[in-house]
């Protein structure tokens, strides 16, 4: 029996992995610390399910699902998430894996072995300001796993999410700048803070309003709202 680090199933969404109905795994733990994180009991919390149990789920879902989400809290800091995807795409369910992009190796070999279908990057803030926003000092490997999937053409998605007061409107420029640089010409998401009581810091409703008439039309920016 594997450890336990599965903090919680959705059993169904049919908006988190576009045109899918699908699960959602919630893994816990994460090695960002992301002020506007509203999963603070997935990522401060232990792990309660086992990757057998929550197989033995999807065997439930056979049918009827189509799709599962790895996402937390961050799925790539568990070095048995190849052998997990494995054993879902043996039950044919594709994946989409939400990550910060912090680990590019295993990312690599879970794309390599076409194990993943589609990936949403949290690009979390230019890389002065990363740490300040994340709490976590490797920009580098956010900027490989970024790097790889654009060179490898990989179907995946950018997003970032917006509190005014911790990332304006030309800072979102600027990542704008450099994914255009870098060569991604996906669609950009945005997605708009939300105050919930399960916030990771104390952040609160900014304060400041997002001066969206500024925002670069260099790529297809998406609001989520
Ligand atoms: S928002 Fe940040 S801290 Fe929260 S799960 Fe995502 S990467 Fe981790």
């Amino acid at each position: 029996m594997s450890h336990k680090f599965i903090y919680d199933i959705t059993t169904f969404t049919a908006l988190d992995y576009p045109d899918y109905l699908a699960t959602i795994i919630w893994f816990a733990k994460c090695n960002m610390r992301c002020q506007y994180c509203y999963n603070k009991d997935i990522v401060l919390g232990e792990g309660e399910i086992s990757q057998e149990e929550a197989l033995e789920f999807l065997d439930s879902r056979v049918g009827l699902l189509e799709a599962v989400v790895l996402s937390g809290g961050e799925s790539t800091l568990y070095s048995d998430l190849l052998e997990f995807c494995i054993k879902i795409k043996e039950k044919n369910f594709k994946i989409k894996l939400d990550t910060n992009g912090l680990n590019p190796h295993l990312v690599q070999l879970l794309v390599e072995h076409n194990l993943i279908d589609y990936i949403a990057l949290d690009y979390k803030a230019p890389k002065e300001k990363f740490f300040v926003i994340t709490k976590n000092k490797h920009f580098d490997d956010f900027s490989k796993t970024l790097n790889f999937l654009i060179a490898r053409n990989f179907p995946f998605e950018v997003r970032t999410t917006v509190h005014n007061d911790l990332l304006r409107v030309e800072e979102i420029n600027r990542i704008i700048e450099d994914l255009c640089k870098r060569g991604y010409r996906g669609n950009y998401y945005l997605q708009p803070f939300v105050f919930t009581d399960t916030i990771l810091s104390k952040l609160k409703e900014e304060k400041t309003t997002f001066e969206k008439e500024k925002l670069s039309d260099k790529l297809q920016v998406i609001w989520r709202e």
